[in-house]
């Protein structure tokens, strides 16, 4: 087995899993945030920056790899922890979100999914098959199976549809991975928001015994209490010796509820993605460093905060970073939003393993802004 996790202590105060996962490339503790590497870089960090401020995972994208460079050159430079220097564990999504994002593009059949570049308009075909190829070629330590994650809103029978055939699609893709040995498939387990097809999705992907399982089609557009309520009804439904993963999740609110409602591991472009719009995520919640209150505040951005951003540079200077679109201010804006994430997560697991996780939650809340 590539992969195994270790439930470590669950929380008195909450269903929070406290955890290690174990992969050839070291031992992840859980919960866990991981940075997004898009096209093989968690933009503007470089991978010592990111060992730095301990991340222990980080994520990668088939769909962009597979079109740029492609996945056969990344296996003739040794694969992806070698092209881009990261000898930690890497997990892949398996293309489908990015394919089926593509609207228009792309043409959905029983095989796979036929869609156009967004790079150049040329064709391409990626089935449940040419998933798991690409993934192996990359040599990531987790990869993920070839799902269609369904819009929200969507009616009952699309969803239905839809989860059913992602479950085929499950199938052909485990049928297809063959490097057990130093790669590990998580199934990913769909149903929108209606809580009959999630349980009946979370049954037939248990009955295919994947090493992991991640919760897809949430954080697609519905509000916040849902995506809890949705959380609520699947999380039990999951093995309790298995990392449980909600895709595409990384505001401070949500992580801290899906950590409170089961789940081990997030990912999510957010904190990258605000950061070079200028936005902090802070422990007295957001700052917008271009605004005009800080153009004379010499002090830094969260004084709660000790990365190197925190500790070096000011808002005032910051702000003129920004202002002056130097990319000094994205580089030292992400490193920020990533410490910051990462740092919640390492409080969070110091909670779990007090029990005083909704305690803290209650706390942070009160500072960042939030109500509990
Ligand atoms: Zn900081």
């Amino acid at each position: 087995m590539a992969l195994t996790y270790e439930l470590i202590k669950e929380c008195k105060q909450s269903g929070a899993r406290l955890g290690k996962i174990h992969t050839k490339r070291g031992v992840i503790e859980t919960p866990i945030f991981m940075p997004v590497g898009t096209q093989a870089t968690v933009k503007t960090m470089t991978p010592e920056e990111l060992i730095e401020i301990e991340s222990q995972i980080i994520l990668s994208n088939t769909y962009h790899l597979y079109l740029r460079p492609g996945h056969h050159l990344i296996d003739r430079a040794g694969g992806l922890h070698k092209f881009m220097n990261w000898n930690k564990p890497i997990l892949t999504d398996s293309g489908g979100f990015q394919v089926f994002s593509l609207g228009d593009l792309r043409k959905i059949s029983e095989e796979g999914v036929e869609f156009r570049s967004h790079l150049d308009g040329s064709k391409h075909f990626i089935s449940p098959e040419k998933a798991i190829e690409i993934q192996t070629s990359l040599g990531s330590d987790i990869m993920m199976v070839f799902d269609e994650c369904a819009p929200y809103p969507a009616d009952e029978t699309y969803v239905k549809n839809s989860l059913e055939r992602t479950t085929r699609w499950a199938i052909r893709c485990k049928e297809a991975h063959k490097n057990f040995e130093n790669q590990s498939l998580f199934g990913i387990i769909q149903g929108g928001m209606y809580p009959n097809l999630r349980k009946q999705s979370a049954e037939a992907l248990i009955e295919l015994d994947f090493p992991g399982y991640a919760v897809g089609g949430l954080s697609v557009g519905e509000p916040k209490p849902l995506m809890y309520e949705v959380l609520e009804h699947t999380t039990p439904l999951m093995p309790k010796n298995k990392p449980r993963y909600l895709m595409g999740v990384g505001s401070p609110d949500c992580l801290l509820e899906g950590v409170i409602r089961g789940i081990d591991m997030f990912d999510c472009v957010l904190p990258t993605r605000i950061a070079r719009n200028g936005t902090a995520m802070t422990s007295q919640g957001k700052v917008v460093i271009k605004n005009a209150k800080h153009t004379e505040d010499f002090q830094g951005l969260d004084p709660e905060c000790s990365c190197n951003t925190c500790k070096n540079y000011s808002k005032a200077y910051l702000r003129h970073l920004f202002k002056s679109n130097e990319v000094l201010g994205l580089r030292l804006l992400s490193y920020h939003n990533l410490y910051f994430l990462l740092q919640l997560m390492k409080n969070i697991r110091e909670a779990i393993h007090e029990d005083r996780l909704l305690d803290y939650r209650d706390n942070f809340f009160e500072k960042y802004g939030y109500n509990a």
